[in-house]
């Protein structure tokens, strides 16, 4: 026996992204179902053979989805909410799909973020649980890998205390309680999943319990126990393999004595801890130590030597017989292939990995692992090469870039005055009316904007034309926003495709890949850029617009820079130095342009931070020096204006309570907050903190294309008032507008100003 290579997950929208078409064109009608389950079977089908050719040693079956893994296991075990109706047989698509994206009776199931990736699943409703197993999806796939391809593959589950955990009862998710109460209704189809998967030979299951790394005690440990025990009494000839990922497992002792065959630790986003417990603790001898060596969630190729190391020191641990080596995660996080990233410098190609790429370098190592180094020394000679010729291409080592990294440590980053004083010279300045009124800064992408954009893309119109176009939006648009009667213009942002690409567009140090495609959620795809070398600022990047658009108002318009985490946290980012360090470069390029906008005239300069909320780490202890360095790179972004220069940020999501103080020290002079979807909750945190800036609390939700009535806008400005001071406050929605269409745009702002107008009169 030795050492053998297994995977967790292959992505699912295709080299040429036919799986998102196939879902599109049935939804939009242009396929049957039939149509459809067999152009989603040649594609899975095509997926088993890749991960069959790469010469894999264990293949996850059924990890394959129709929309995601969650809402895959909510319609396998009926878990469906009632409004949808009751179900004692196999969903057909149209009811699946029904939960995902609503009907017009019904309203679509809430998604959320998968951990702490840029990836979303669709929550399970535990309002009135109805269990009952009604597709044993997981028999289905395994079975047609068997007889299609001859694989005998691991089908992957999502377990028990997982699904639980992920979803919600009367909009809170599920606490200890609650998961006790209801997992002896869900467990008896769990084992029913395990007995028909015994009877037809199975060997192994792969049962993610991601929520494990969460858990901070070794009584949290207990449920797991409990789950995994019924399933091996279920299927006693079933091997599970207990998947974990996104971090370390704090309670290790306890978590290594479950009653599984296997367990699987990630040893790349654990900050080192996994590995310093299987060094300090040991792992038992009689299971499998099923190691993630391989990044799933970044596209940088592997460092060889490195992973030998890592490897041989497992080795010194477990035996061969009873080491897996992996990805850290599901390659779903990942883009398919590098084969198609045609125009891309050979330099940059050299080290980027993606799915396909990465079950290469997993067999490699296997190899390496079982039969020494030199069975693959061509391989790691390649490998070795490569990962040269990138950090010591120019990309790299921009010297200017290092030298004010290195004279970072020789500066402070604050504003010239503190909050009042500073207030005070702002409103001196800006001569605003009381509850300012504004909008977060885009406006519709409409469909003719969208045409000229691809339009110029492909050549059609020259630069001149297409930025004609774009000034005539802002022009059409600040007349708009003159005649609404907001306080505060925006630009509208018709520039940008998307708020992180555009910047890594213009700065250096970024690649925007062709088809480095993954999951977001459901059949939507999104392209990360790819930060590979050091950032620089070359030349403005926003000013242009800025500067236009207030040359068309008195009214002040607002500049708009997206922050250096949110672009960090929405890009794949290089690994061969600290995210920090990436981050800070990203903040003194940005620190150049706000200096930029302000020499330019511009007055009000909002710095959006929307994924600050999203990007926390999964355990509350490593907390603090993620949001200490949000704040320093936020810093440098914004303190080299005068104090008459209004500073703005935003954000989206936030539960304002718990890192309340961090968005305090930002420091920012006015910050407006997504507050709809939780707007009791915000608004009440307020009664019990004091916070001294200015604030909007986003007046109405701009994720739907509702048009809120007057009286609905009123009332949640009356309410926030209640506890926040009305020389605070600012009036605006809770987010972008971009995804919206014109004519809702136009009413929704027309009833918000005539809300204010209502308030204002009152006062
Ligand atoms: N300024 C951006 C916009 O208005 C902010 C988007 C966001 O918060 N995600 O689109
Ligand atoms: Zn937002």
């Amino acid at each position: 026996m030795t050492v053998i290579s297994s995977n967790l997950g292959y992505p699912r929208l295709g080299e040429k992204r036919e799986w998102k078409k196939t879902l599109e064109h049935y939804w939009a009608g242009k396929i049957d179902e039939p149509e459809f389950h067999a152009e989603t079977k040649a594609l899975r089908l095509a997926n088993l053979k890749k991960e069959q050719a790469a010469g894999l040693d264990l293949i996850p079956v059924a990890d394959n989805s129709d929309y995601d893994h969650v809402l895959d296991t909510i319609a396998a075990f009926g878990i469906v909410p009632e409004r949808y109706g009751r179900f004692h047989k196999q969903l057909t698509l149209d009811e699946y799909y029904a939960i995902a994206r609503g009907t017009k009776d019904a309203v679509a199931s809430e998604m959320t973020k998968w951990f702490n990736i840029n990836f979303h699943y669709i929550v399970p409703e535990y309002d009135q649980p109805h269990f009952e197993l009604l597709d044993n999806r997981w028999l289905r796939f395994y079975s047609e890998a068997k007889t299609e391809l001859g694989i005998d593959g691991k089908p992957v589950i999502l377990g028990p205390i997982s699904l639980l955990k992920l979803g919600k009862r009367n909009g809170d998710y599920l606490d200890a309680a609650a998961v006790d109460e209801l997992l002896p209704q869900l467990l008896p189809l769990y084992k029913q999943v395990f007995t028909e998967l015994a009877q037809a030979g199975v060997k192994w299951v792969q049962v993610d319990e991601p929520t494990l790394v969460k858990v901070a005690t070794d009584a949290e440990v207990k449920p797991y126990e409990t789950a995994l025990n019924a399933l091996r009494q279920a299927a006693p000839s079933i091997n599970i393999e207990l998947q974990t990922y996104f971090e370390s497992i704090d309670p290790y002792k306890a978590a290594t004595k479950l009653p599984v065959q296997a367990i699987g630790l990630d040893f790349v986003h654990d900050n080192g801890e996994n590995l310093q417990h299987v060094l300090n603790d040991g792992f038992p001898s009689d299971k499998v130590l099923a190691a993630g060596i391989i990044d799933g969630h970044n596209i940088w190729t592997s460092n060889f030597a490195d992973k030998l190391v890592l490897i041989k020191r497992l080795q010194g641990v477990v035996d061969n017989n009873h080491l897996w080596l992996q990805p850290a995660n599901s390659l779903l996080h990942v883009p398919i292939t590098t084969k198609n990233e045609t125009k891309i410098d050979p330099v940059l190609l050299g080290g980027l990995a993606f799915a396909d790429e990465k079950l290469h370098e997993l067999t490699v190592l296997t190899k390496a692992a079982n039969e020494g180094q030199q069975a693959v020394s061509e391989e790691f000679t390649k490998n070795a090469a490569a990962l040269k010729a990138l950090n010591e291409s120019e990309h790299r080592n921009n010297a200017e870039v290092r030298a004010a990294e290195a004279n970072l440590a020789n500066e402070t980053f604050e504003r010239h005055s503190a909050f009042p004083t500073r207030i005070a010279l702002q409103h001196k300045k800006l001569q605003l009316p009381l509850l300012p009124t504004t909008s977060i800064g885009s406006f519709p992408q409409s469909k003719l904007v969208r045409s000229k954009r691809a339009a110029w893309r492909k050549g059609n119109i020259t630069d001149a034309e297409y930025e004609d176009f774009i000034k005539s939006e802002i022009k059409r648009w600040i007349g708009i926003q003159e005649d609404l009667g907001l306080d505060v213009l925006v630009h509208g942002e018709f520039e940008r495709t998307d708020m992180v690409e555009y910047f890594g567009q213009k700065l250096t140090g970024f690649y925007a890949t062709q088809n480095g495609w993954v999951q977001s959620y459901g059949s939507r795809g999104v392209r990360p850029p790819v930060i590979f070398g050091d950032v620089a600022y070359t030349k403005p990047i926003t000013v242009k617009e800025s500067v236009y658009a207030q040359s068309l108002t008195d009214k002040p318009v607002k500049g708009m820079l997206t922050a250096p985490l949110t672009i960090i946290n929405w890009s794949f980012v290089r690994d061969d130095i600290s995210k920090a360090q990436v981050q800070n470069q990203i903040a003194l390029a940005l620190r150049q342009e706000v200096i930029n906008l302000e020499k330019a005239g511009i007055k009000i300069i909002q710095v959006d931070e929307p994924a600050l909320r999203e990007g926390l780490p999964l355990k509350k202890r490593n907390w603090k020096p993620y949001l200490d360095e949000a704040v320093y790179s936020f810093k440098i972004t914004t303190t080299g204006v005068r104090d008459d220069t209004q500073i703005h940020t935003h954000m989206c999501y936030s539960d304002f309570e718990d890192i309340i103080d961090t968005i305090s020290a930002l420091d920012a002079d006015v910050i407006s907050i997504e507050t709809s979807r939780s707007h009791g909750e915000i608004i009440s945190s307020f009664e019990k903190t004091h916070y001294d800036k200015e604030i909007g609390l986003g007046v109405y939700d701009i994720h739907s294309p509702r048009v809120p009535s007057v009286e609905e806008i009123q009332a949640n400005i009356e309410r926030a008032l209640r506890v926040i001071d009305v020389h605070q406050f600012w009036i605006n929605p809770d987010c972008g507008l971009k995804t919206r269409q014109e004519p809702e745009t136009l009413a929704a702002l027309k009833n918000m100003i005539a809300a204010r107008d209502n308030v204002r009169a009152s006062l």
